[in-house]
C-alpha cells in the first residue's frame, strides 16, 4: 500500500476523453490494492493558451516537479494554432515537459494482442509473438541543436539543422536500454547511420563500450535505413531497439502499425529524477488529439489506460498492479469488444466510457 501524487494534463481534443478513462482504471486498482492515487489536474495546450496565456504555466511546471508522475493525454487541433505564423504552438507543452525535466528517454513497447493480428496492415503470420520495446533519446540531436535557422545569402535562402550528442548523452539512453533488456529476452538492437553520419559512429562506439558492461545482453547493430525495413519483414526478431531522437521519432511511428491502432499504444518518458517510488516519468498515449473525433465517444481510450499501466511499473514499481491492468486490456479485447478504430464484423463497438468501464470492472473482479 503506498500513497502516489500524479499531475494529470489531459490536455485537447480527445485527450480529455481518453484520460478519464485511463483515471477510472488507476481508481480500480487503487480499490483493489488499497493504494492511494493523489491526481491533480491541470491544463496543458490550447486550453491552457486560452486559459493562462501559455502552452504550459510555470505554476504547471511546479506541480509537475512536485509529482512523482505525469499522465498526460494529447495536445493540439486548433486551426488558431496551426500554421507557420502562429506565435504559440501547444505543442510547446511536451517540449517543455521533456527538457525541463529532462525526460530523455522515451520507451514505447508494441506487442500486438492475439486478438487484434487481423487489425494490423501486415500479415498475421509475420506479427504473430512480436514484443518489442523501442528506446528513443528524447532531449538531443537534431531536434535540439543549434543553429537551427533559414538564412538568407545572394544565392536564394540555406537551411541549417544541427545534429550534435555527446557522449554522455549517447551513453545514459544505451545504459537505460540494456538494463530494461536484462528483465527481458537479453537483446539490444543499437540503430545508427554510421556508415553517413559522424554522430552516428560514436554513437556506434559508444554502444559498443557500454555493451561490455553487460555480457549477458546481445548487441546488434543496423542501420536506420536497414531497420526501417527489418520492422515490418520480421518484426518478431526484435527485442530492445535503441536509437536517436529523430530516427526514434520515425521508426516508431511505423512500429506502432504493427499494433493496428494509435489507439492501442501507450509510452513512457522517463527522467533522471527519482521519487521516494522510483523513476519520475511522463505517460502519455502516443496517438494526439484527433479533433476529427473529439467529443463524439469514438476515441479508443486503450493507449492512454496501457500508458498509466507503465506508470505503474516504471514510476510505482507496482509490477503486479501493472501486470493487472494489461491483462484486463487483453482479456476485453479477447471477449470480443471493441472501439470505432478496430470494428471489426461479428464484434461489439463500444463507446470510449463504455471500454474504460468494461476494463475498470475487470480489474475489480
Ligand atoms: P492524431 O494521432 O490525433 O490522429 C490520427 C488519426 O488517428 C485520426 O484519424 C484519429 O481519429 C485517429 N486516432 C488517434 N487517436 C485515436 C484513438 N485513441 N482512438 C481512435 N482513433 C484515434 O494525429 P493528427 O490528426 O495528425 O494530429 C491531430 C493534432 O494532434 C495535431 O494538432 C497534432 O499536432 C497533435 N498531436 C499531438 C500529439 C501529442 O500531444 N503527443 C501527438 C501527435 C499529434
Amino acid at each position: 500500500m503506498g500513497t502516489y501524487a500524479i499531475a494529470i494534463l489531459a490536455g485537447d481534443g480527445i485527450g480529455p476523453e481518453v484520460i478519464e478513462q485511463a483515471v477510472r482504471v488507476l481508481q480500480a486498482v487503487a480499490d483493489r490494492y488499497g493504494h492511494i492515487f493523489t491526481l491533480t489536474e491541470a491544463l496543458v495546450g490550447v486550453a491552457a493558451i486560452d486559459a493562462e496565456g501559455d502552452a504550459i504555466s510555470d505554476a504547471t511546471m511546479e506541480l509537475c516537479q512536485r509529482s512523482d508522475a505525469i499522465l498526460f493525454g494529447a495536445v493540439g487541433g486548433s486551426p488558431r494554432f496551426e500554421g507557420p505564423d502562429s506565435k504559440i504552438q501547444p505543442e510547446r507543452a511536451l517540449f517543455r515537459l521533456r527538457k525541463d525535466l529532462a525526460l530523455y528517454a522515451n520507451l514505447r513497447p508494441i506487442r500486438p494482442f492475439k486478438a487484434l493480428l487481423n487489425a494490423s496492415t501486415i500479415k498475421a503470420e509475420i506479427l504473430q509473438g512480436t514484443d518489442l520495446l523501442v528506446v528513443r533519446e528524447l532531449t538531443g540531436g537534431i531536434y535540439y541543436g543549434k543553429p537551427s535557422e533559414i538564412r538568407e545569402t545572394p544565392q536564394g535562402c540555406d537551411a541549417i539543422d544541427t545534429l550534435i550528442y555527446s557522449e554522455a548523452e549517447i551513453e545514459r539512453i544505451v545504459r537505460t536500454s540494456f538494463e530494461l533488456a536484462r528483465d527481458r529476452r537479453k537483446k539490444v538492437t543499437s540503430v545508427d547511420k554510421a556508415n553517413v553520419l559522424s554522430s552516428s559512429r560514436l554513437w556506434r562506439r559508444v554502444a559498443d563500450r557500454v555493451a561490455t558492461n553487460y555480457p549477458e545482453i546481445a548487441l546488434e547493430h543496423l542501420l536506420v535505413d536497414s531497420c526501417a525495413m527489418h520492422l515490418i519483414r520480421r518484426p518478431t526478431s526484435f527485442d530492445v531497439i535503441v536509437t536517436e531522437n529523430m530516427f526514434g521519432d520515425i521508426l516508431t511511428d511505423e512500429a506502432s502499425m504493427l499494433a493496428g491502432s494509435m489507439g492501442m499504444l501507450p509510452s513512457a518518458s522517463l527522467g533522471v529524477r527519482r521519487t521516494d517510488h522510483g523513476l519520475f516519468g511522463l505517460y502519455e498515449p502516443i496517438h494526439g488529439s484527433a479533433p476529427d473525433i473529439a467529443g463524439q465517444e469514438k476515441a479508443n481510450p486503450i493507449a492512454a489506460i496501457l500508458s498509466a499501466a507503465l506508470m505503474l511499473r516504471y514510476s510505482f514499481n507496482l509490477k503486479q498492479e501493472a501486470d493487472a491492468i494489461e491483462a484486463a486490456v487483453e482479456r476485453i479485447v479477447e471477449a470480443g469488444y471493441r472501439t470505432e478504430d478496430l470494428r471489426e464484423a461479428g464484434k461489439e463497438v463500444v463507446g470510449t466510457k463504455e471500454m474504460g468501464r468494461l476494463i475498470a470492472e475487470t480489474i475489480r473482479g
